[in-house]
């Protein structure tokens, strides 16, 4: 069973600056936390410029690079670690596609965003980009071991 939770899937959240800014961040926390998946990490961190350059480095030959990543280094950011089974895809499912224009009414953004410059939140793509993300945003030690005291099926 230990060894089981400790292979359990993590992705990586941040709710950028508009999402910190406007208020929202009890909003979309509980949105992860009601649909049954767990905070192992959680901090509040204004970036540098070169550190949003880095968590966007697949980005960079994007015209919008630049502006993006003076945005994610404009304020604070809340940068957490969610885990449970299929986390990564199914996180992005809650949090709808890039454009808010084109994500699903009851999604983070397609519910409380209206432009793809301020789409509130960002979780990390796939598997590796995942680890990748952990990694920049988090020490290992910064990982909570997170024991299921009640039985919740995800233990
Ligand atoms: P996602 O955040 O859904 O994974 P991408 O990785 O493609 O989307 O892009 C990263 C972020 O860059 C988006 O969340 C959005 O804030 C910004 N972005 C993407 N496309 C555009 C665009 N056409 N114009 C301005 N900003 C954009
Ligand atoms: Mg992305």
């Amino acid at each position: 069973q230990e060894a089981h939770a400790a292979q359990m899937e993590q992705t990586f959240i941040a709710i950028k600056p508009d999402g910190v800014q406007r208020g929202l961040i009890s909003e979309i926390v509980s949105r992860f936390e009601r649909k049954g998946f767990k905070l192992v990490a959680i901090k509040v961190v204004v970036p540098s410029k070169e550190f949003a350059q880095k968590h966007y480095h697949d980005l960079k030959e994007r015209p919008f690079f630049n502006g993006l990543c003076d945005f994610l280094s404009s304020g604070p950011v809340i940068a957490m670690v969610w885990e449970g089974e299929g986390v990564i895809k199914y996180g992005r499912k809650l949090i709808g596609a890039t454009d808010p224009q084109k994500s699903e009414p009851g999604t983070i953004r397609g519910d409380l965003a209206v432009v793809v410059g301020r789409n509130i939140i960002h979780g990390s793509d796939g598997p590796e980009t995942a680890k990748d993300e952990i990694n920049l945003w988090f020490k290992p030690e910064d990982l909570h071991q997170f024991r299921y005291l009640i039985k919740s099926g995800m233990s």
